[in-house]
């Protein structure tokens, strides 16, 4: 899995944290930042994107294929 945050739509709420923090913290902007992408398994990296208020957390699977937010 490969797991990406927009910049530009993460509010620093820190949902994302609190459900996987050893994948994520926050930068001196509050912004979150992926330091450990093996830091949880695939479901709870999942779930943490899910927490996210502003689905500022995309989720792309080992093809490259986008997996969350789900697109059409
Ligand atoms: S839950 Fe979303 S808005 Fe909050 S810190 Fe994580 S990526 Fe940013």
């Amino acid at each position: 899995m490969r797991i990406e945050v927009k910049r530009d739509l993460c509010i620093g709420a820190g949902a994302c944290l609190a459900v996987a923090p050893d994948v994520y913290v926050l930068d001196d902007e509050m912004k979150a930042v992926v330091t450990n992408p093996k830091g949880a398994d695939d479901n709870a990296i999942l779930e943490s994107a899910k927490a996210c208020p502003t689905l500022a957390i995309y989720i792309y699977d080992d093809d490259g294929k986008q997996v969350f937010p789900i697109v059409g």
